[in-house]
Order: structure tokens, then sequence, then C-alpha cells
């Protein structure tokens, strides 16, 4: 089965392969739009024009497996247990993640910690601009898994260290690093997510090959800085360790149990606060009430959801 979702301008194909399950497809296409709402809102429109997600079930409950491919426009593969409920969609992370892939150009190997560190990193800050998860629950989480991406015994620098925590959490530490010392420099005016989208904006797509170097290039023009290509010169060959639990400290990021305490009069609280704060933009907010579901399998009505 095959549905069309309108997220803005762009065309998101469905595919469902065949195979029974307990979810409708009315659940998947509003898992499948959900994602591509919290991307869209995080980047100001969707990432790329058209985009295929195939849906294969597979025994089991859910989401299992994802991934992102440039060709074609865009193609994204993901698993889904052919038990699963529609609660376990509604907390999935992994589709959104998928999606924030489309949203960067793609890279030489030696470079794969930046595509995974991106999707790691705006991931849960996309869906809490589109309040589908909580800022505590980002920040306990990020707590818990960023030590993951320090550098351990032996570690090369991003470029030369293939390991799953440098490679994913690694990455993800390179983007909040960046995130912060971004905010610092230009008081708390600009951030990440202006650097991400001058890249989207500069052709940067999945679509694309570009040199690392060049698009981190593009992303400091957005912010008026050279964060993103100085963080890059020192931690591409060499390991650098970060203070995290000063971090954490200056942020006002308490652990409290599996949750965190969040203190607004940290000396950095208004840079914390600005992150998971969805952008005023006129393009945001016109994301969600265009995003039309334009279901073929829905006896061939459109239907605004
Ligand atoms: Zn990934």
């Amino acid at each position: 089965m095959t549905s069309t979702l309108l997220i803005g301008d762009s065309k998101i194909d469905v595919k469902v392969e065949s195979g029974e399950m307990k979810l409708s497809h009315t659940e998947l296409l509003h898992w499948v739009q959900s994602a591509a709402e919290a991307v869209a809102t995080y980047y100001g429109r969707y990432p790329v024009p058209r985009v295929q997600i195939r849906i294969i079930p597979v025994d089991g409950s859910g989401v299992r497996h994802g991934q992102t491919f440039g060709y074609d426009g865009g193609l994204i593969k993901i698993r889904v247990g052919k038990q699963t409920q529609a609660v376990e969609l509604a907390n999935d992370w992994m589709l959104t993640h998928e999606m924030v892939h489309l949203s960067f150009p793609s890279m030489a190997d030696e470079h794969h910690w930046i595509e995974e560190g991106i999707a790691v990193y705006v991931e849960p800050i996309a869906r809490i601009h589109a309040k589908q998860m909580s800022a505590e629950q980002m920040w306990a989480d990020l707590m818990r898994d960023m030590p993951k991406g320090l550098p351990q015994e032996g570690d090369r620098g991003l470029d030369h260290t293939h390991s799953w925590g440098r490679t994913y959490w690694g990455g993800a530490l390179f983007c909040f690093v960046a995130d912060v010392e971004i905010r610092k420099q230009t008081h708390n005016q600009k951030g990440l997510q202006d650097a991400l989208r001058g890249i989207l904006e500069a052709g940067g797509d999945i679509t694309h090959d570009w040199e690392l170097a060049q698009a981190l290039k593009n992303g400091d023009q957005m912010t008026g800085t050279t964060v993103l290509s100085d963080l890059y010169s020192k931690w591409k060959d060499k390991p650098v360790n970060v203070d995290l639990a000063s971090l954490w400290k200056e942020l006002g990021i308490a652990a409290d149990g599996k949750s965190v305490r969040l203190a607004e009069d940290a000396p950095m609280a208004a840079m914390r606060r600005a992150i998971t704060a969805p952008r005023a933009s006129k393009q945001a907010e016109a994301v969600s009430p265009s995003a039309v579901f334009a279901g073929r399998s829905v006896a061939g009505s459109r239907s605004r959801l």
C-alpha cells in the first residue's frame, strides 16, 4: 500500500510492504507525519522535496532498524514489528533520526560521525520543538548518554576513531559543544540550528556529496562565527576531553534519579532554554497547518489532519 503525505511543499511517499500488522495504515501514516513535522519544524521546512519511506514489517514488536539513502531524491527503509502497538510509535525516535539524515550532505566515510552526531543531537530537539517530547526528558537522556562520546584510551580524533561511541555520541558531543559555543559567542542570538538551516539552504541535503570543511564553513557563515570550523580542526585528529560535569552545572541541569532538575538561576540557563525553545519564524508556523494528508488508500479523499 502506498500513500502520499504533503508536508509544506514536500511529498512523502509511504509504502508499506506486504505482511500482516497490528497497526492500521492510518496509524503508520500518523507516525510518519509526526516525525516529518518534527523535522520540518526544526529546519523551517522538510529537508527534501520528495522522499520515499519504505516500511518493512518484521517479526516481533517495536521500531527496529532504519536506514537512509541519498539516491532517487531520498529513501528511508524502516523495519516495524508486526506486533507493534500505536503507543510504541508515539514514543519512537528512530524515524525522526532517519529524517534528520536527509538534511545534511553525504560525507566521505571518515566523517560518518558528523552525519550520525547531527541525527542523534537534533532528533530530540526537533521532537521537543514539535511538542512531542519534554526538555527534561532530553536532558536526562543526554546526561546519561553523552559520556559515551568522550574519547577513550587510544583515541585518534573523530576522523580516525570509528567506534560506535565516538561515531554516534562523539558526533553528538561535537554538536552539543558547538551549540553552546555558538550561543556564547553570539550572546545567545544564534545556535547550531541556524548553522544547520544554513547548510540545508545552501543546497546541502543528502542527495549531494560535499566536503565536510565546506559544509561547516556554510554553517559558520550563518552564525557569523568560526565555531564549527575551529572545533573540527581541534577534534578531527586528536582526542579532546570535555568537562561535561561543569557544562551540566553551568546550564543548570542536575541529575535527580532517572530524571533531572533544571535550575533557572544557573549562569547558562538562558542558553539551555534557547536550545529547546521552538524558533518563532514564519516558516515554522506555516509547517503544521499546511501538512496535508493525501492518502490514496483512504477512498481517494484529501483530508486535513
Ligand atoms: Zn543514523
